[in-house]
């Protein structure tokens, strides 16, 4: 069984639709995919949809925005309850907040750019969860930058001139609300050093302490030594240990399925969330 437990749809800042997406995995030879939008469910029916017909077992999830003492932190969320009402209100919260940063970060880029809100919107899904990626690929299609990882390092670095950041929920707060709605929470790439700083291994013990159930270890942000720590980690602490793709489509070069989980994880993942796995 190839399992890969983080991916994205074009109701985030993937490039694929959930059909596609189901699609992709089969031809990837994987048997089970989690379906981890930034904050959104929206793409559950769709990819439910796609269960019988790609024979890919669908595990329904999300990568919650969230912050420990400013430094942001994405947890993901298995099998919880799509009704939850904490959970719909702070995705809600993240993704207009998202969106107000990502207008105030058109206008600060437009200075200098010629880059409209409309050409951002052009570049995403109806609804979706707007990202900086959206951004990059709107900078890309007017041909200021090659790609979304230039239009990051040039333009839309955090700490760069044009960069705005965006509401998003205490991670202690978010793991108890998870585990309120049925939930599995797992935390993303860890130690994803290039993309800001990470939180310490006292925040996991805490987290831990909190609810968390598992660590994604095996993610292409993770360098050998992150990850021998990091499996370490999760056995003192006693947490499932997962590996992902993080795959986000065109958008990114991670391949589904470049890293996976075990099959003996998802069963303790099914064992522990509310919610059921979708299997052919
Ligand atoms: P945001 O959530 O809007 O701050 O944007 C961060 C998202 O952009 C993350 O989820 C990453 O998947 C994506 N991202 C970060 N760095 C890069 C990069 N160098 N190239 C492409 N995508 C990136
Ligand atoms: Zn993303
Ligand atoms: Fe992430
Ligand atoms: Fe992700």
């Amino acid at each position: 069984m190839r399992i890969d437990l983080h991916t994205h749809t074009r109701h985030s800042d993937g490039t694929d639709s959930p059909a596609e997406l189901m699609a992709n995995a089969a031809a990837a030879g994987l048997d089970a995919i989690g379906l981890t939008d930034h904050d959104t469910i929206a793409g559950w029916p769709e990819a439910a949809a796609h269960v019988a017909t790609s024979g890919v077992a669908l595990v329904p999830g999300a990568e919650l925005s969230c912050t420990a003492s400013g430094i942001s932190v994405h947890l993901l969320s298995f099998l919880h309850d799509p009704e939850d009402p904490d959970l719909r209100r702070e995705s809600a919260r993240a993704r207009e907040s998202r969106d107000n940063r990502a207008r105030e970060m058109v206008r600060r880029i437009s200075a200098d750019y010629s880059i409209t809100w409309a050409d951002v919107q052009a570049q995403a899904g109806p609804n979706a969860t707007i990202g900086r990626p959206h951004i990059a690929d709107a900078l890309a299609d007017k041909g200021y930058v090659p790609d979304r990882s230039a239009a990051f390092e040039r333009i839309l670095a955090a700490g760069g001139p044009y960069y705005v950041s965006y509401y998003a929920q205490d991670v202690i707060q978010a793991v108890r609300r998870v585990r309120a709605a049925g939930g599995v929470p797992i935390l993303a790439h860890p130690r994803a050093r290039a993309r800001g700083r990470v939180i310490s291994d006292d925040v996991i013990a805490a987290m831990t302490e909190a609810g968390l159930a598992g660590l994604e270890v095996d993610h292409r942000d993770h360098t050998d030594s992150d990850r021998a720590q990091l499996r370490a980690l999760a056995h003192d602490l006693d947490l499932l240990i997962t590996g992902a793709s993080d795959y986000h489509g065109a958008g990114k070069v991670n391949e589904l399925g470049e890293n996976t989980t075990d099959p003996e994880v998802l069963e303790q993942i099914q064992a522990q969330g509310m919610g059921r796995i979708i299997w052919p």
